[in-house]
């Protein structure tokens, strides 16, 4: 390159660089002296917005089509409804929000009064009034809080196959009416056990599908492949996994609470229980 070349290249980045500079000192010269900004700041920091920061959704993932089928997104939300920390995240989120909903009315009214007190708001004359017009507009609308007001949750169950390839999809998303609903619905136990039949019959639905494949045959194995009643094999009968204390006794499923019986002998135990 020539010697011309490079000096044009240098102007260039000079004028840029003094561009840079005259920009941050309109942009500090109005941050200092701007009333309307400074009143900005002053209403945000009496509004203390919640951010949306709840991790709340949920997804989890099937390996059993049966399972994916007959558990719904609700049920699954149910189910986690029980742990005392998952629920207390989720109240806390809803709170926040309804905050934010109750009060940003409010503060928009505040905004909107300054604005119209605003006295920069009359038509600038000059250049440089009108340069700071705009950095002001711009920082401005870069100050005004916009926070979340409603609060949703969203649950996601996958089906996928053994080796983890997902194949189906389903997501319902629920808003805080009907979580508080659930919850309060939750509250109607006795012990373990839930008194209102739908959070009962939701739970046992997710406690049976927590029974996966892999848990599966690992009773299996641990059984030695027989029926742990009749004591036949795999070879001449159909293998099931039982659950020893039933779901609807409170039993969960877990693997000490699992064992293997032919289909034959697990009927006719249903049948007892009944
Ligand atoms: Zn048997």
């Amino acid at each position: 390159m020539g010697k011309v070349m490079w000096g044009i290249l240098i102007s260039f980045v000079i004028i840029f660089l003094i561009g840079l500079i005259i920009r941050q000192l309109y942009l500090s010269f109005v941050k200092k002296y701007s009333i309307l900004l400074n009143k900005v700041q002053e209403i945000n920091k009496r509004y203390a917005f919640y951010k949306f920061s709840c991790e709340c959704d949920l997804s989890h993932t099937y390996d059993n089509e049966k399972f994916f089928q007959n558990i719904s997104e609700e049920d699954y939300l149910i189910y986690q409804l029980q742990f005392y920390n998952y629920k207390n995240k989720v109240l806390n989120q809803i709170g926040f929000m309804n905050y934010n909903y109750l009060n940003f009315p409010k503060y928009q009214n505040e905004i909107k009064e300054l604005t119209i007190k605003n006295e920069y708001s009359k038509k600038p004359k000059g250049y440089v009034v009108k340069l700071l017009n705009y950095y002001e507009n711009k920082l401005y609308q870069k100050s005004l809080q916009k926070p979340v007001t409603s609060f949703y949750l969203k649950v996601t169950l996958y089906l996928a196959k053994i080796n983890g390839q997902v194949y189906n999809k389903k997501e319902k998303s629920f808003t805080s009416e009907r979580i508080k609903n659930l919850v309060n619905r939750l509250k109607n136990k006795n012990g373990d056990f839930y008194l209102d039949k739908g959070i009962w019959d939701a739970i046992s639905r997710v406690e049976r599908g927590r029974v996966t494949n892999k848990l599966r045959f690992a009773v299996y194995k641990r059984d030695g492949y027989r029926c742990r009643y009749c004591h036949r094999s795999q070879n001449v009968a159909v293998l099931e996994v039982d659950h020893i204390i039933p779901i609807a006794k409170g039993g969960k499923s877990t693997f000490n609470n699992l064992q293997t019986l032919c289909h034959d002998c697990n009927s006719s135990k249903s049948d007892r229980l009944l």
